[in-house]
Formats: C-alpha cells, structure tokens, sequence
C-alpha cells in the first residue's frame, strides 16, 4: 500500500503546489478552502481548466475513503464552473489521468475540465 504517500511528501513537490503558495502566476478561476481552479497553461480545448486539491494527493492510486469527500468537490467545482460560464448546456468532458497509461504528467491529482468544442470518443 503506498496510501500514506502524500503524507510524507511536502506540498511543494510539483508545479502545482507552486501554483497553491502563489509562488508562481496561473489565471486562478475557483478557489474554495479545499479547491483550487485554474486556466491550462496548454489548453486543448476553448475552455480548458484544471481543478486541484489543495493537499497533495499524488495519482488517483493514493486516494483512500478519507478523501472521498475531496474527490466530490472536485467534480461539482467542476460541474458548477460549467454551469456559471454557460458551458453546462452544450456539454463538457472532465477527466483525471493516472500514471503513465493515463497520460499523468504532474504528480498532484487534478480534473481537467474541456469544454467549448465537440470531444471525441475513444480518447486518444
Ligand atoms: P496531466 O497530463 O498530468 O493529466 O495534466 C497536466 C496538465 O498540467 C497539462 O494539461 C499541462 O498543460 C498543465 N500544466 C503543466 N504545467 C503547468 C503550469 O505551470 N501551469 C498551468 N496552468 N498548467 C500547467
């Protein structure tokens, strides 16, 4: 079990946590005490924003029951950014990438949310 890994790394492990502390700029859309929201710095798609915990949780695999709660918070900050920016109607897709199969490239769990354009299925 590696479920305690983000216990025992410190926060400023990737960009993210950077972004957290504000030690770096990103356009920051949602803040909550638990959640951050912010635009991709590579957006793939018109509106492209990433929502973050503010505690490190490395990949989806270190996420136990304790942060089932934070895991919720996640998609309906997504869901009611959507709403408020009148995305909601025509649809979105929110995603979260594990590891190297997942295309994961920062280790600090986030939810992408694409919108503004039709999303294709399969995934590449
Ligand atoms: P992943 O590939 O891990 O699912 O997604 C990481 C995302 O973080 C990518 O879409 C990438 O463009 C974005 N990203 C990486 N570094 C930064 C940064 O410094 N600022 C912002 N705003 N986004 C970043």
């Amino acid at each position: 079990m590696t479920h305690y890994r983000e216990n025992h790394m410190s926060n400023d492990d990737t960009i993210f946590g950077k972004i957290i502390r504000r030690e770096i700029p990103a356009d920051i859309v949602y803040e909550d005490e638990q959640v951050l929201g912010f635009r991709d710095i590579d957006p793939k798609a018109p509106t492209h924003v990433l929502f973050i915990p503010k505690i490190r949780i490395a990949t989806l695999n270190e996420a136990g029951a304790e942060h089932a709660d934070l895991l919720g918070r996640l998609m309906l900050a997504a869901a009611g950014f959507a709403r408020a920016q009148g995305l909601a109607e025509d649809g979105y897709r929110v995603v979260m990438n594990c590891n190297e199969n997942g295309g994961q490239t920062v280790f600090h769990i986030h939810l992408h949310l694409l919108a503004g354009r039709q999303m294709t299925w399969p995934p590449g």
